[in-house]
């Protein structure tokens, strides 16, 4: 039996490397459809983000020595819409620039087959802008021009006509250039562009493996032929190539090149990982733990049933808000009324944040976030002799409630959700490692440090860890991983997320950032 509706076929652009340049709409495509068949360019970042559960297909290159050729492909999207899927087909850059998403789109249209375009960010734009070169400049330049240097011997694209090519427009961008470099150069030379004329080649832009050679067109070719640089990269000449001069940013950021282990979720670091991504290191987030569901509700049902009788209720984190309010909404209530009559105490930003997204407004928010901290404010509130409910994880620390009924409140502590090891992308951290892709792991936990190596095993951490920089948030955490086999190479001197960043930057001989973290 056919199912009765076709899916549709996304054709989504995954931008040209840097995983934050996939679009919000391609993200939504990226983690709903069911199934996702992906090219050779795109990241493995962006894969990072497809829900393990997805149907993966690879069709970017020779699997077997057989090259997926593109009638396949386009008959592979028909088919998985036919069988009622949605289908994410995603692509590097924009998949209407030099994409042949524009092929993909005739067949399923031919096929009858529905589909959505969702543009991405092509390399033709955000790699010279990684570089420091705009394509357009008041001063420098009014037009560009964006072609193939991919010309010849396949034929894939009509013949270009270098004699109107070369003089059109102020800057070129060419796209599929190594190989081909010396040709496009020359052509454009003997069409009319200067010798002088500056130009940029670079490679894997937008990522930590971003290199640029610039030189001049009749110099270009035999500077990257020297350097032995692989595809893919792309040729920018023009005026605006000198902007580079002062305007390169991206690969002179401290932390450049740098692929950094965060072992949270991204969310519960952002502010973490976003400093880190100012800093220009990748983040590759390795979240060890997830939430999972509890195994029995009992403590917090009684605890929702008698809401009224509390004065006060904690959050300590924004999980344990999500979780909570969940259970509420499953007991019926479907705003955070319930609540209206208690006092709400917030522990840190983040959880306040959380609170305010279900429409709880938060009475307190303790300035500094350790228990003893916590307990003076609320000491301060009049906590004395109140009732008091803590919803959290189940694996959580004893001290706040100690401390809580220390100030004389009855504390009721219900844990909310537990924390399994998350054991999905092991494998690919493991592989990571061996293929030394990783350059710092940052530990802001004891507990992150066993997990970590229960995920990575002992073997792993033995022969593959040696080179990489572990740095972790203090000395208890930094304890822990040194018993558990690895080689301590950064220690923060004050234990917060800025304290680690900034030991990092000391350890890479960066004092000059160091200065600016400060500041
Ligand atoms: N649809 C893609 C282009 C596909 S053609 C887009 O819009 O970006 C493949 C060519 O794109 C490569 O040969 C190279 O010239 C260029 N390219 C793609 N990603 C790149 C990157 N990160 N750095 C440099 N060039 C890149």
């Amino acid at each position: 039996m056919s199912p009765s509706v076709t899916g549709t076929v996304y054709i989504v652009g995954a931008g040209p490397g840097d995983p934050g340049l996939i679009t919000v709409k391609g993200l939504e495509c990226l983690q709903r459809c069911p199934a996702v068949a992906y090219d050779r360019l795109v990241s493995s970042q962006i894969l990072d983000l497809i829900p393990p559960d997805t149907e993966r297909r690879f069709v970017g290159k020779a699997a077997q020595r057989h090259k997926v050729s593109q009638d396949e492909i386009n008959q592979m999207l028909v088919n998985l819409a036919r069988e009622g899927k949605d289908v994410c087909r995603l692509k590097g850059g924009d998949p209407f620039v030099f994409g042949r998403g524009g092929e993909e789109a005739e067949a399923l249209a031919a096929a009858h087959v529905p589909f959505v375009i969702v543009p991405g960010v092509t390399s033709a734009t955000a790699v010279p802008a990684y570089a420091g070169i705009p394509l357009t400049h008041r001063r420098h330049a009014s037009s560009v021009t964006i072609l193939t240097g991919h010309e010849d011997p396949d034929k894939d694209y009509p013949a270009l006509h270098w004699d109107r090519i070369a003089t059109s427009a102020d800057t070129i961008v060419c796209l599929m250039t190594v190989g081909h470099l010396r040709n496009v150069a020359e052509r454009l030379v003997r069409h009319g562009r200067l010798p002088q004329t500056p130009a940029a080649v670079i490679h894997w832009g937008t990522t930590p493996d971003q290199q640029t050679i610039t030189g001049e067109l009749s110099t270009i070719s035999a500077l990257v032929q020297d350097a032995e640089m692989d595809p893919p990269a792309l040729l920018v000449a023009g005026d605006v190539v000198r902007l580079r001069d002062t305007l390169r940013w991206f690969d002179k950021s401290p932390l450049f090149g740098k692929r950094v282990v965060v072992t949270r979720a991204r969310q519960q670091a952002a502010d973490f990982v976003a400093k880190l991504e100012s800093l220009g290191a990748e983040i590759i987030e390795f979240p060890v733990i997830k939430i999972a569901d509890l195994e029995s509700y009992e403590m917090v049902d009684t605890a929702l049933s008698y809401l009224r009788e509390y004065h006060w209720i904690i959050f300590t984190s924004a999980n344990g808000v999500d979780a909570f309010f969940r259970r509420l909404y499953q007991h019926g209530a479907a705003s955070a009324s319930p609540l209206e009559k208690l006092k709400v105490c917030a522990i840190g930003p983040a959880t306040a944040r959380q609170c305010a997204a279900y429409g709880l407004r938060v009475d307190l928010v303790p300035e500094k976030f350790i228990a003893e901290s916590v307990a003076e404010a609320l000491r301060a509130c009049g906590i004395e002799g109140k009732r008091v409910l803590l919803p959290r994880a189940q694996e959580a620390r004893e001290i706040l409630p100690q401390m809580l009924e220390e100030c004389g409140a009855q504390v009721d502590v219900v844990p909310v959700y537990r924390t399994v090891l998350d054991e999905a992308r092991a494998t690919g951290m493991q592989d990571r490692l061996r293929n030394r892709e990783i350059d710092i792991i940052t530990f802001t936990s004891s507990s992150t440090v066993r997990n970590f190596v229960k995920l990575v095993g002992e073997e792993t951490v033995r022969e593959h860890m040696q080179q990489v920089c572990i740095a972790c948030i203090g000395p208890i955490t930094a304890k822990t991983a040194e018993e558990m086999g690895m080689s301590v190479d950064v220690v923060a001197e004050k234990f917060t997320a800025e304290g680690l960043i900034k030991a990092v930057l000391v350890h890479s001989g960066n004092r000059l950032a160091q200065r600016h973290l400060t500041g």
